[in-house]
């Protein structure tokens, strides 16, 4: 078993391979190449039943689990939506991981309580975000829209299904959310015991954004038929398409209409920060709820969401539980533990006030509009080429496109075409794109938002695509 001189030792050792992996990440496959149960099968079926050595298990480390990992920190990762990190983000969690406190009450750490509640008002500095919401740090943003659409629950249901669950009511709560928003919704819906039957996805509009007439025609054919809509989940930044549900209109409709309105911009949110681009969340004062993820393109490691509340008392009352072990002398500070589904909590706030703190308001800001830029950039490069074309608008740091050759216009080939150009680029090991469909075609995704990526990563990645793409096809037509 270690000590604490030769948890020193490694812990030094560990260090100087975290800076060269760093450094050095470029080297690796961007995608892990291995194939299903490759890893699995290098695990011993059983635990040791003897102590073994900390050499022998970083030599594991090196040998079974670096070919399994698809390197996120490695710029060209396009994949998704990045899961950015930065090395104030990772000293942080060094203290975190070492403190090893739970924040769940203010008594069990009062800093972890009260440096949340302090970069929760950083955020709101950052993003101009309503000054008098409240906050805190949920896992993900799917834990955040849980807790959205159950605040929403207990409002409509005036906290009857917390006490006495759907038994014996004849409720029908119905949510909703655009045909391109987040699987999260529909995951919270079930959770919630609304059902998928209870989500009402409302159709979108050429640019893949919520049609806002759409949405109040269907809340009040569903008001005329027995429905109580309860919750609207409008996505700023679709996974999809990038797409930005018109905010401020749907806010207006779900306040006609009384309906919490909660706001998803788990990605995109980040691009607040600039204010230039603080117009994607004009009318976020008329909503009850807003998540985004400093977690995706914010530098702070995963996991941290930060999740915003109108009405803190709405929230609280649908999770609070007090059972007599958690009763404190404090009841009057903030016991994030009724701000969400977990108890245990890891301080995560204090990597947001390392990163806030070591990038300063402008370090962050230049950092986003960089990416923003580049991003336009890469989508000029692709208008400009006869050979392909953008699928949907490239408001911020996602582009979505793909190959179309002259004379090729079957939608069934163009979409096995993007398809193999896909699987080939991300073969390479040099990049990593992942792909989504929209209006049927197959298409392609560059996030653009990885803590390194420069615009010299673009154009070698644009290079690659296009090489491919020649070859791709003519392997398709061989
Ligand atoms: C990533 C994403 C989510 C899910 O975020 P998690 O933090 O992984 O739960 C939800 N909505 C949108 C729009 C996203 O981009």
């Amino acid at each position: 078993m270690l000590d604490s001189t030769s948890f020193r030792t490694y812990a030094h050792q560990l260090v100087d391979w975290m800076a060269d992996y760093l450094e050095s990440v470029e080297q690796y496959p961007v995608k892990s190449p291995a194939k299903p149960g490759e890893i699995l099968s290098q695990l011993p079926a059983f635990p040791p039943t003897q102590s073994e050595s900390m050499d022998q298990i970083l030599d594991d480390f090196q040998s079974v689990v670096m070919p399994g990992i698809t390197h996120w920190q490695h710029p060209q990762f396009y994949a998704y939506f990045q899961a950015n990190s930065s090395f104030p983000s990772l000293l942080a969690e060094m203290l975190t991981a070492t403190l090893g406190t739970q924040a769940m009450i203010w008594e069990t750490s009062p800093a972890a309580a009260e440096m949340e509640i302090r970069m929760m008002d950083w955020l709101k500095e950052l993003c101009d975000l309503p000054r008098d919401w409240a906050g805190c740090i949920q896992p993900g943003a799917s834990e955040a829209t849980l807790a959205a659409i159950l605040s929403a629950r207990e409002r409509v249901s005036q906290f009857q299904i917390n006490q006495h669950g759907f038994q014996g009511t004849d409720l029908k709560l119905r949510i909703y959310c655009s045909e391109q928003t987040h699987s999260s919704i529909e995951k919270a819906g079930r959770i919630a015991g609304i059902g998928s039957e209870g989500l009402a996805k409302i159709p979108v509009d050429g640019e893949y954004a919520m049609d806002p007439e759409a949405l109040e025609r269907q809340l009040i054919a569903d008001k005329e038929s027995g429905w109580i809509p309860t919750c609207v989940t409008a996505c700023i930044g679709t996974t999809g398409s990038h797409a930005i549900d018109p905010l401020r209109k749907i806010a207006e409709i779900c306040q006609k209409h009384g309906v919490w309105l909660h706001v998803d911009a788990a990605h995109a949110g980040s691009a607040a920060i600039v204010p230039a681009y603080r117009e994607i969340l004009d009318g976020l004062e008329l909503a009850d709820s807003y998540v985004f993820n400093p977690h995706k393109w914010m530098f702070t490691n995963f996991d941290c969401s930060a999740y915003f509340v109108k009405d803190p008392d709405a929230l609280v009352n649908t999770f609070d539980i007090q059972p007599e072990y958690l009763r404190t002398r404090t009841q009057e500070v903030s016991n994030f533990k009724d701000w969400g589904v977990a108890l245990g909590r890891r301080f995560r706030a204090l990597k947001l006030w390392f990163v806030i703190r070591s990038y300063g308001v402008e370090g962050l800001q230049s950092a986003i509009r960089n990416h923003i830029e580049i991003a336009q950039q890469v989508a000029g490069w692709i208008d400009e080429h006869p050979e392909f074309e953008r699928l949907a608008p490239t408001p911020l740091n996602l582009v979505s496109f793909r190959y179309h050759p002259q004379g090729t216009d079957d939608p069934a080939i163009l979409n096995e075409l993007n398809k193999r150009l896909n699987h080939s680029l991300n073969d390479t090991g040099k990049l990593y794109l992942t792909h989504t469909n929209l209006d049927g075609a197959y298409t392609l995704r560059l996030s653009i938002g990885q803590t390194n990526v420069t615009l010299q990563h673009l154009e070698s990645a644009w290079a690659l695509i296009q090489a491919h793409a020649k070859t791709t096809m003519f392997d398709l037509s061989e």
